[in-house]
């Protein structure tokens, strides 16, 4: 049974690999947050992008390696359980019909892709179910105008203890130690036989080898 002001931060993402830049900006996040657990959410089949060519197990698999042997962090492969759409607003209903009224969800996205949450399924529903902390990425900036940023001005509060005084409905934006790094550089990278060892764990670099993904894009 989790204590009910249990906080616990959620990272979905596509993972197509997990990299170093989602490991340690969510690790120093759940330390900003002092969050009980850290959830990595892989996305089975993501409403806004091309499937990977990558499979979803691999991507799991991947996910899961890099968390071995990590405490309080786990993955919840949900999404790819539910063989459809993956849209965050079904996650989080499930999740917090799980967890309960009391328990702070706190779901992380980067700058990049909180700037198109209005493109997401049922955006406006989100804030019902948790919270929003929107990782500051140095090659992106927060948009100032348009429905984003007015959901954000609603919402926004300047700390997070003030974040963690309700189970869920607010945002919160939090600079980070910058990783400048990306899945899509990574991949490109792979293609072209460039190394890459110090943008991901050991473990996943050996499974990218083992399974020769990402030969080609
Ligand atoms: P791609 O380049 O394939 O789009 P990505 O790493 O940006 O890859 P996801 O795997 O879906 O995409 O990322 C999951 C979440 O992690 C997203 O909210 C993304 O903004 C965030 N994220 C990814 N890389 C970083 C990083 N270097 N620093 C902070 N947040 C990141």
């Amino acid at each position: 049974m989790t204590n009910p002001q249990a906080v616990i931060a959620l990272l979905g993402g596509t993972f197509d690999p997990i990299h170093l830049g989602h490991l340690r900006s969510a690790q120093e996040l759940k330390e900003v947050l002092a969050a009980d657990e850290l959830k990595f959410i892989p996305c089975h089949r993501p409403p806004h992008r091309a499937s990977p060519g990558v499979s979803s197990q691999q991507r799991l698999a991947m996910v899961e390696l890099a968390i071995a042997g990590l405490d309080g962090l786990s993955v919840d492969d949900r999404e790819l359980q539910r063989d459809q759409l993956s849209y965050t607003i079904d996650t989080l209903i499930a999740l917090r019909r799980e967890y309960g009224e009391q328990v702070v969800l706190c779901w992380l996205m980067g700058v990049d892709a909180f700037n198109h949450l209005d493109s997401w399924h049922r955006w406006q529903e989100l804030l019902d179910y948790a919270h929003i902390i929107v990782m500051a990425r140095p090659e992106a900036s927060l948009v100032t105008q348009g429905p984003v940023a007015e959901l954000l001005a609603r919402h926004k509060v300047a700390s997070p203890s003030q974040l963690l005084q309700q189970a869920s409905g607010r945002v919160l934006l939090q600079t980070l130690t910058p990783y400048p790094i990306s899945a899509t550089a990574i991949r490109q990278a792979l293609s072209q036989g460039q190394p890459v060892s110090q943008y991901l764990p050991d473990t996943v670099l050996d499974y990218i080898e083992q399974h020769q993904l990402y030969r080609s894009e």
